[in-house]
């Protein structure tokens, strides 16, 4: 699906992605997780699209980015950014249905398949005629899952998507999420900082992040049993006792 190859990317002088190898799998969920900083947006954003490499190759279903209509390769991608990234100035429908605007879609098209998102996750048309400042956080969160949708695209691209929620209704949107997950059986790529998070939505593959390298992948079990070094060791250790909240309390 992605492959991304000895991808680098620096801001000035910071260097943000410094070789990263990358194949996640088709119709699976993959986890990001690492220190605040470690590069898990901008390898997401070199991902959907919206950053470049410096050096290196980023491929979607053997499409190299670098030779692509990369317009193209956007809508066959929904991506959703913490808090939502909504257009304030937009209600929540016409935020859902801009990409949909944008690819020429017909009012009834879009209509259908707007209608079918908020059934969903759980929407009603009501709360979808309100703006983003009318909204709940959860809500808003729900308002930009159904805009990365909207286009029915292969890859779900997700960077942090619950980290601007409170714990109670984070751990409702959780469960939803996983549920939605298995199914539409979408390739999707999340970024999260939470462990428990990573080890309830991809349990099965979950990548740790340090300094713009990926330090190691594996399962759950295999961080917490084989960690590749001390830093996974010990950020695993540190985010352990949650994760058995989360997953053992919540599945
Ligand atoms: P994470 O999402 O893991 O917290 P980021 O990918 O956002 O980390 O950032 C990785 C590093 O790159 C950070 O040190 C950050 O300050 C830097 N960085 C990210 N985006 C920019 C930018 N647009 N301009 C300058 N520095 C940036
Ligand atoms: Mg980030």
């Amino acid at each position: 699906m992605f492959v991304v190859d000895n991808v680098h990317k620096s801001f000035g002088r910071h260097v943000a992605l410094a070789g990263v190898h990358l194949d996640t799998r088709v119709g699976r969920t993959t986890a990001l997780i690492g220190p605040s900083g470690c590069g898990k947006s901008t390898l997401i954003r070199v991902l959907a699209t919206l950053l470049s490499p410096d050096r290196g190759e980023v491929t979607f279903h053997g499409e190299r980015y670098a030779a692509a209509d990369l317009l193209a390769v956007r809508r066959r991608i929904g991506y959703a950014i913490q808090s939502g990234g909504l257009f304030p100035h937009l209600t929540a429908w016409a935020n859902v249905e801009l990409p949909a605007r944008r690819a020429g879609w017909k009012r009834d098209r879009s209509r259908a398949r707007i209608e079918q998102l908020a059934e969903m996750v759980h929407l009603t048309p009501d709360t979808l005629r309100r703006f983003p400042g009318e909204l709940s956080g959860g809500q808003r969160q729900r308002v930009a899952l159904m805009r990365a949708l909207v286009l029915d695209p292969e890859a779900l691209l997700l960077d942090e998507p619950l980290g601007a929620l409170d714990p109670l209704i984070r751990a409702d949107l959780q469960r939803e999420l996983r549920e939605l997950f298995d199914e539409l059986g979408k390739t999707v790529v999340l970024v999260t900082h939470d462990l428990a998070e990573a080890a309830y939505l991809a349990p099965d593959d979950i990548v740790v992040l340090r300094e713009g390298r990926i330090e190691q992948r594996g399962t759950f079990a295999e961080l917490r049993h084989s960690p590749a070094d001390e830093f996974v060791e010990r950020f695993v250790e540190a985010q352990t006792a949650r994760v058995r909240v989360l997953v053992e309390g919540g599945s």
